[in-house]
């Protein structure tokens, strides 16, 4: 519940309310919501009535609010456990994902799956089924494609990653893939949401190209709800108005979700930026930010790549980034502020709708 109060509160007024307050054990919070100061109230309200907060003089307006994804925000999530004893969330050790754009061929994927484990990954990603802009272009090799990931990640003693774009693909990659991959354009894609939610399987959840944290948690509840908390959220970008880069990596993000839900999430610069020389500076920049991990497209011939070519990087630049992030764990990893605040969304409601709370 939110209490919005006059700005002319008077000292009294403020008095009465924190007796009130107290007297119903309400834990809360004075928050300045310009031009009103607002009280976020932390404590359950589902069976107080908003009238005793009405009818108290300096009280402007009381807003009863429910959590749009009860779940998500509720969840004390646990470590999830991915084959070959890789562990992504919590205190762990940042996951790096890493591995080409598409799978092009067996003999590709074979090799640059041993390179990536080399460099220091932890896992396997290759697109399999690819989205992409323009149907003429490479839209992957499907279910071969799901055949040679699993090839690769078994040789290679790496869980394997891999994105669905429908029903029918979810069904053909249950076999062979550790963590379906949702992709940014089909976040909104509920019916696929709960469908991948009843496999149970971990999901990779990507961030929509122009969602709002809001809009992407909801799009997590949907998983959620089909009882499968293994979600790891991914923030790859957003659509700005900047031309220099493909897209906006939302750094800010990744705190402001830290404080919304437990679930981890993880950081795409791939295609956040769609540039090889930002990958290095954004996976840091991330890290520092609190990501649990890093999602790296990585190809041994970048400018080769049947996709996505201008973002690869090679396997020495990977091996680079995989110290960067073992200094950055060392450095900021134990004081890292991961506590979900109770009630996070209502202080989120708060300071990102203030037009409501006038
Ligand atoms: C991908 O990871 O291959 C991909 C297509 O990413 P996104 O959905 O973030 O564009
Ligand atoms: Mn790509």
């Amino acid at each position: 519940m939110i209490l919005v109060l006059n700005p002319d509160i008077l000292a009294a007024e403020l008095e009465n309310l924190v007796l009130v307050m107290n007297k119903f054990d309400l834990e809360h919070e004075f928050v300045q919501s310009s031009p009103n100061q607002i009280v976020i109230i932390k404590s359950d309200t589902d069976k107080l009535s908003s009238h005793i907060f009405n009818s108290l003089d300096g009280v402007s307006k009381v807003i009863k609010l429910n959590s749009p994804y009860p779940q998500t925000a509720q969840l004390k999530a646990q470590p999830i456990e991915l084959p070959f004893g890789v562990i992504i969330g919590q205190e762990s050790m940042p996951l790096l994902i890493a591995g080409p754009c598409s799978v092009e061929n067996r003999e590709q994927i074979r090799s640059i799956s041993k390179q990536v484990k080399a460099a220091g990954a932890h896992a396997l990603r290759g697109g399999a089924f690819k989205p992409r802009t323009n149907p003429y272009e490479f839209c992957g090799l499907g279910l071969e494609a799901l055949k040679y990931l699993y090839e690769a990640s078994r040789e290679n003693q790496l869980p394997v990653i891999s994105e669905v774009m429908s029903i029918e693909h979810t069904e053909q990659a249950l076999e062979y893939i550790d963590v379906l991959q949702i992709g940014a354009r089909n976040m909104y894609n509920y019916e696929l949401l709960k469908f991948v939610g009843r496999t149970g399987k971990p999901i990779l959840l990507k961030r929509g190209l122009s969602a709002t944290i809001s809009e992407f948690l909801q799009s997590a509840e949907y998983i959620l709800a089909q009882g499968n908390a293994k979600v790891i959220l991914c923030e790859r970008g957003i659509r700005t108005y900047e031309g220099a880069t493909r897209n906006t990596l939302d750094l800010s993000a990744i705190p402001v979700i830290k404080q919304l839900t437990s679930l981890p999430i993880i950081a795409d610069p791939s295609h956040a930026t769609g540039r090889r020389d930002l990958i290095r500076p954004m996976s840091r920049a991330a890290i520092a930010a609190g990501a649990d991990g890093l999602i790296i497209e990585v190809h041994e011939n970048p400018d080769k790549s049947y996709s996505d070519a201008k973002q690869a990087i090679t396997p020495s630049t990977l091996s680079a980034i995989a110290d960067d992030l073992q200094k950055l764990h060392n450095l900021f990893g134990p004081d890292m502020d991961t506590s979900v605040s109770e009630n996070a969304h209502l202080k989120h409601y708060a300071l990102t709708q203030p037009a409501v709370l006038k």
